[in-house]
């Protein structure tokens, strides 16, 4: 018989729960169109229902009006971003969330201090290349084996990470530059992991150290998302990105009893209850499969 233990946490975390229920208010509330530049969040399935709700996705500030509404995401936007959308007169909501526009705040000051303000987290991120362009000249690290030795050494340094770094790779990153740069002058180490982030990623370990097969349900686009499975992967390697109802659940249901479910901080509670229908229905069938034997 098989058994699904859902992680405490489902649905969107609190920062995507803000952002989306300011969207569809201004969705309502507006009269005129509503832009997004780039998807306010990263999963499609939540996307295609507010493009359902005519909010409009743009790759450019270009072909906008003045006076038009625009959605800026929970990741946060460069001040290129920002500057251009003033320019143009647009009415801008922005849907930052509350943890992205700490880490801006901490790495403007750090900036502002004169020390090398060093980024744990992805480059190509729109979070870090907000970040970027706060403090000029940062570094950006994603992994341990990145970095270099003396790099550092006779700097004053402040260390942040991305809000959806693994406190694994932050310590680590933290700890290496450390060791490879004894000569460092100050350093100042802000951990920026946000909660949410922190919350979920215990519960993957948890459950993927006491289930047959782990689903992750949540987008490939998604930073968190992505950390959940390798977190998840390195304790259970049957852990599987699921991204929507259409993925192979019976190869990954084929021989399990107990299955663990946690989903990104971008999912829906929908979207999970829609996974866990179908978990059951494929069940039956292989049950049924099986007694037919
Ligand atoms: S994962 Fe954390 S930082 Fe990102 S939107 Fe959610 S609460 Fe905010």
């Amino acid at each position: 018989m098989l058994s699904v233990k859902l992680a405490k946490n489902i649905g969107f975390c609190s920062g995507v729960r803000r952002a989306v229920d300011i969207v569809e208010e201004t969705l309502i509330q507006s009269k005129s169109k509503v832009y997004s530049l780039g998807p306010v969040i990263h999963n499609p399935e939540v996307i295609k229902r507010l493009e359902k709700k005519n909010l409009c996705i743009v790759n450019s500030l270009d072909n906008l009006e003045g006076s038009s509404t625009l959605i800026l995401p929970s990741h946060g936007s460069s001040r290129k971003i920002l500057n251009a959308a003033k320019k143009k007169n647009l009415r801008l909501i922005d849907v930052t969330c509350p943890y992205v526009s700490l880490v801006q705040k901490i790495c403007v000051l750090l900036h502002k201090q004169g020390l090398e303000v060093i980024i744990v987290g992805d480059r190509k991120h729109p979070e870090i290349k907000a970040l970027l362009d706060l403090a000029p000249g940062a570094y950006t690290i994603d992994k341990p084996e990145d970095i270099k030795e003396n790099i550092f050494s006779y700097k004053k340094i402040g260390i942040i990470s991305q809000t959806t770094q693994t406190k694994d790779v932050f310590f680590a990153v933290v700890s290496e530059i450390l060791q490879k740069n004894p000569k460092v002058l100050e350093v100042h180490v802000y951990n920026t992991i946000c909660l949410d982030t922190l919350h979920r990623q215990d519960e993957a370990k948890k459950l993927a150290g006491s289930v047959d097969a782990l689903l992750i349900i949540g987008s490939s686009l998604s930073a968190n998302t992505k950390r959940l499975l390798c977190i998840g992967r390195k304790i259970n390697k049957r852990t599987y990105l699921v991204e929507n109802e259409k993925a192979n659940l019976d190869k990954i249901l084929k021989n399990a009893n107990k299955i663990g479910l946690i989903n990104g901080a971008s999912t829906p509670q929908w979207l999970v209850k829609e996974i866990v229908k179908k978990i059951k229905e494929v069940a039956e069938k292989l049950l049924k499969c099986h007694s037919d034997l």
